[in-house]
């Protein structure tokens, strides 16, 4: 499974060639402190830093850039709105393909943008003031988090599928006082309550706040609370409302990560050296070029859609499209006729909705016009060979290079990809590190390795994206991320550096099975099950057996109209066997029709493991899981064998 795709020939006007980025990453090594003060000039300072990065990570303090001053939604949106005013910032899609949609201009941008810090600042929202967007996926979420950066105001987003009991709980947690919410919002011709969600999540105990700003979007009739709700279009203005000057470390944002281990973790991202990442990560990974379209599909309640959606687009003056739907409604084309429709020519998207999409045949994708496509990139999990491959050929024709991005909330941006036109593709592997990243493997002592070899992915030196803290819990950030390695930044993700130099994510470490004295990544399982034309997707995990120390448990899903069989059971063990070895042969299948994902999309294995351990007492936060129902049925599965 470790073969070679070998990049395009290398494009007159792309970003990097091989040569530049081998140049460039051994000088932002070996030089970090002018490399990284030569990148910031990608941003407009007040006050240009004269100091890169400062940083500790025993005890842990991080900082970047400390003595620059500057405002994100200046550079996001004022700079571009004076050079380039008519470019166009934002493309919105609305759910239903009929209804109209819109594009708005920077100059038009930076007009919404004001109105909506003005009515925030009418509100009574100050600097350093918590804001929680809780918005669908429409223009004007992303112009509420502008809003929020330009006057220093810091935002925390919600994503739209989340219930009033988590809406409430990262209130408290961050001690917000103010809600920017629509009427509502749909998704897949869906109803979403978003108001009345809000209204249910404050009637809880221990939750207050001071103003909840209104955006009306499906003009539903919702209950306005005297003296708390103000709806957007009358408290908005025109005044000037200059963009705040901010210290590089003053806090841009707070971010719940998606809660696949466990609670959910209120990262904490700063101006300065957040800006720097998204801008440069965008530039670089998807070989962005001036007046591209570029389309992710991540909601903004994720970091995905932070960095990708709304400031790495935007901080390089590009056209970024809001997806307000879902993938498979009005059908399953659906993403490939946004494509055609606004030729999308940078298209960013999850594995899980990949494999989805392919499950329901390639007819969908070869009825659209998708040749102004010219890079594709995933993010999110590992992607199988399997479904990288048939992103290549089918959705990409084999034409364009495909980014498999690793990174992480708390990285703020890109750290392993191989970048396109300059690095050959592994399906399966996410490739090289971005510029300034020392990832470093270590055994479970914390003892480095070296070469070909597997182990737990640490990153050994800060970089100017990286989280600063957990909010109001600076121990959890040092327990959870530079406890385990003293003195390293450590993932939480087990990797393997093959002999070019490429790193091939494994899953994560809690989820490594160790049969008969054999370790293995849940992630080269799944794939091996993936590969058969049968299989839609798969989850492995370990349970205790007597013998082997832990066995092999398998969840798996068919495609489209394919019903389990005893000939497919053994199909399958015999694969698996085929493709890595009689030690990784499965103990046991499952069929299920789905499997439990958190609402970003990923499988949630821990999960899965308490279910194959017959452990149903204890199942963890499960706030995040997406269809809580297909846990009752998957434990009744296990019960019935
Ligand atoms: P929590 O931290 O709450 O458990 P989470 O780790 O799923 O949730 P995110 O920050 O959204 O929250 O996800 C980061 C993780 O996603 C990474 O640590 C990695 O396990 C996985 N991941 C992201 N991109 C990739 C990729 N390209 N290849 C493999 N894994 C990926
Ligand atoms: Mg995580």
């Amino acid at each position: 499974m470790n073969d070679t795709v070998a990049h395009p020939a290398p494009q007159a006007s792309a970003n990097c060639t091989s040569d530049e980025y081998r140049t460039l990453y051994r000088r932002s090594i070996e030089e970090p402190d002018s490399f990284w003060l030569e990148q910031a000039q990608r941003l407009d300072w007040f006050t240009a830093p004269g100091k890169a990065g400062e940083w500790s990570y025993d005890p842990v303090d991080i900082a970047w850039y400390a003595d620059g001053t500057l405002n994100l939604c200046h550079n996001a949106v004022d700079r571009h709105a004076a050079s380039q005013p008519d470019a166009t910032a934002f493309i919105f899609e609305p759910d239903d393909p009929d209804a109209p949609g819109r594009t708005l201009s920077y100059r038009e941008l930076q007009a919404e943008t004001v109105r909506m810090a003005n009515a925030l600042k009418a509100l009574g929202v100050t600097k350093g003031d918590r804001v929680t967007i809780y918005m669908p996926m429409i223009v004007e979420g992303a112009v509420a988090m502008l809003a929020c950066a330009r006057i220093g105001a810091v935002h925390s987003v919600i994503f739209g599928g989340f219930s009033p009991e988590s809406i409430a709980g990262r209130l408290k947690d961050c001690d917000s006082r103010f809600v920017v919410t629509a009427d509502g919002g749909t998704r897949g011709a869906k109803p979403i309550p978003f108001k009345a969600n809000v209204d249910a999540a404050l009637a809880m105990d221990g939750v207050e706040v001071d103003g909840v700003l209104l955006v009306r979007h499906t003009g539903d009739d919702v209950p306005v609370v005297d003296g708390r709700d103000r709806w957007l279009h009358n408290l908005a203005s025109d005044d000037d409302c200059p963009c705040e000057d901010m210290a590089a470390e003053d806090p841009l944002f707070i971010l719940y990560t998606s809660g696949s281990t466990g609670k959910p973790k209120g990262v904490l991202h700063t101006t300065g050296g957040y800006g720097v990442w998204a801008a440069m990560t965008f530039q670089y990974t998807f070989d962005y070029q001036p007046g591209e379209v570029f389309w992710c599909s991540a909601d903004i309640g994720w970091v995905t859609g932070h960095s990708y959606v709304t400031y790495g687009p935007l901080l390089n003056g590009g056209t970024s499209v809001i997806f307000e739907g879902v993938p498979n409604y009005p059908d399953h084309g659906r993403f490939w006729d946004v494509i055609d429709r606004h030729e999308v020519s940078l298209f960013y998207t999850a594995p899980t909705a990949i494999r989805a999409l392919m499950r329901e045949g390639d007819h969908h994708v070869t009825s659209r016009d998708l040749s102004s496509l010219r890079v594709l990139g995933t993010v999110g999990e590992p992607i199988n060979p399997e479904a990288w491959r048939w992103y290549h050929e089918v959705v990409g024709s084999g034409r364009c290079p495909i980014v498999d991005t690793w990174w992480q909330t708390e990285t703020g941006g890109h750290m392993i990809t191989t970048l396109p036109y300059a690095h050959d593709m592994k399906p399966g592997s996410a490739g090289r590190p971005f510029f300034g990243v020392r990832p470093l493997l270590v055994d479970n002592e914390g003892e480095s390795l070296e070469g070909a070899v597997s182990g737990n992915l640490c990153i050994e030196a800060s970089w100017p994206g990286q989280a600063r803290t957990v909010y109001g819990d600076h121990d959890r950030f040092i327990e959870a991320y530079f406890s385990t390695f003293p003195g390293r930044y450590f993932t939480g993700d087990g990797c393997r550096r093959d002999e070019d130099g490429y790193y091939w994510i494994t899953g994560r470490v809690d989820d490594v099975i160790n049969v008969s004295g054999h370790r293995m990544g849940t992630a080269e399982v799944e794939s091996a099950l993936v590969l058969h034309p049968k299989v839609a997707e798969a989850a492995v995990v370990g349970y205790p057996h007597d013998i082997k120390g832990q066995g092999i448990y398998c969840y798996v899903t068919l495609m489209e109209g394919v019903e389990p069989s005893n000939e497919l059971y053994t199909d399958l063990r015999q694969q698996v066997r085929k493709e890595i070895g009689p030690v990784a042969t499965p103990d046991h299948l499952h069929f299920t029709a789905g499997l439990p994902k958190t609402r970003s999309g990923k499988i949630m294995r821990r999960i899965l493991r308490k279910i194959a351990e017959n452990d149903y007492g204890s199942l963890g936060d499960t706030s995040t899981l997406a269809d809580p129902s297909l846990v009752d049925a998957l434990i009744e599965g296990r019960q019935n064998r």
